[in-house]
């Protein structure tokens, strides 16, 4: 028994060797694309690409604070990940010849730590807070009077010993990120006094933004290839720029010099990526739908309990796309497929693995 058990630890610390390559392995490749990320992030908003109602807005917003030589007002910028929130949260950082203090909901885990970052701003200074509807209901309370009067009131103690200790802010400015508004409550999002919403990209923007990308990494690609990529990119400048560098090593691995249409046809297929741009996951989502809910309506939660996904990523990455492109629809008894959907996975409306064609067929 002691010689089965010394041999299941020995195999265990294997495994946790094992894992701890293999996620080196994993992460090496995903901080490269980090710092490739960093170097395509557009720093001037004439280099932003797209989004032309928000840029024009935005950039009258500038100038009159600038001709008033005074601090922005708090900026709310929603939508899906990867449309260039945190990108434009520089930018304006940038034109306003501004610091930025970059940080997020979840990484501000106590009031403490929000009153450390908010007494340590300069006036003027832009402070980003990524991913603003994940801020603890704590943390938030004591966001109101800085956002509003730029004074918070930090109570230490309790009972009779209970002091109030007052801290007075310089006048910043908060930009908050949020990919799902819904979330936000209400007192915090009527705080803000701009507030933006980012669409998903056409594929012509995307095809600059592609074109951008390749000439800042000195890849060469052809103008139909570059625009067949745009197509592919789920309207998210992200994912443009992934595949851009997924189809740039499967150009160099094949020692092609330029990147044509075909090169991207054969790279996207190694990847999984359909011709609509939907990936492996889009695809599980929309089956999933077909196949163990007859289409739908189905609820989030149940679907996210079949497919083994976090209900998050479905509503954050899968379902916004699918939704834009026609692929799903959302009433109020849950997701449904089009037909689209159907016709897009070559499914029948009577598929045979639904439960009532089975008894039917008895
Ligand atoms: P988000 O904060 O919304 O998740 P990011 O600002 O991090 O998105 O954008 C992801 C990447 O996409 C950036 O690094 C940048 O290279 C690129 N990007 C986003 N929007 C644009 C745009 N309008 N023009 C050019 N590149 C963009």
């Amino acid at each position: 028994m002691t010689k089965g058990k010394k041999a299941s630890t020995t195999s265990g610390r294997e495994k946790l060797a094992f894992e701890r390559v293999e996620r080196s392995k994993l992460v090496q490749p995903e901080d490269v694309d980090g710092v490739v990320e960093i170097s395509l992030r557009p720093s001037k908003i004439d280099e932003f690409i797209g989004q032309e109602r928000v840029k024009d807005n935005l950039k009258i917003t500038l100038e009159a604070a600038q001709k008033r030589k005074e601090s922005l007002e708090h900026i709310l910028l929603s939508g899906p990940p990867g449309l260039g929130k945190t990108s434009l949260a520089h930018i304006i950082a940038h034109e306003m010849g501004a610091k930025i203090l970059a940080t997020s909901g979840p990484a501000i885990e106590r009031a403490g730590d929000l009153i450390g970052i908010l007494t340590n701003l300069e006036a003027g200074d832009v402070l980003f807070i990524d991913e603003i509807h994940r801020l603890s209901k704590v943390v938030e309370e004591f966001i109101y009077p800085a956002m509003e009067d730029y004074k918070i009131d930090f109570v230490v103690d309790k009972g009779p010993y209970a002091k109030t200790i007052k801290f007075a802010l310089k006048r910043f400015t908060l930009i908050g990120a949020t990919t799902r508004q819904g979330l936000l409550s209400s007192p915090l999002r009527d705080r803000f006094g701009l507030s933006f919403h980012l669409e998903f990209y056409e594929p012509q923007d995307l095809k600059r933004i592609i074109e951008r990308s390749a000439r800042i990494l000195s890849i060469e690609i052809q103008k139909d290839a570059a625009l067949e990529l745009a197509r592919r990119s789920r309207g998210t400048p992200r994912i443009a720029n992934r595949l851009l560098r997924r189809v740039r090593d499967y150009a160099q691995v094949k020692s092609h010099a330029t990147i044509s249409l075909e090169t991207v046809e054969k790279a996207l297929r190694g990847h999984d990526i359909d011709e609509q741009g939907l990936d492996a996951l889009d695809r599980k989502v929309l089956r999933t739908l077909i196949e163990n809910y007859d289409g739908g309506p189905a609820g989030i939660e149940s679907l996210s309990a079949t497919l083994n996904e976090e209900v998050d990523t479905l509503v954050d990455v899968v379902e916004p796309y699918l939704l834009k492109s026609g692929f799903l629809k959302r009433t109020s008894r849950g997701r449904e497929a089009t037909s689209q959907a159907y016709q897009h996975l070559k499914a029948s409306k009577n598929s045979p693995s639904d439960p009532r064609d089975l008894f039917e067929a008895r």
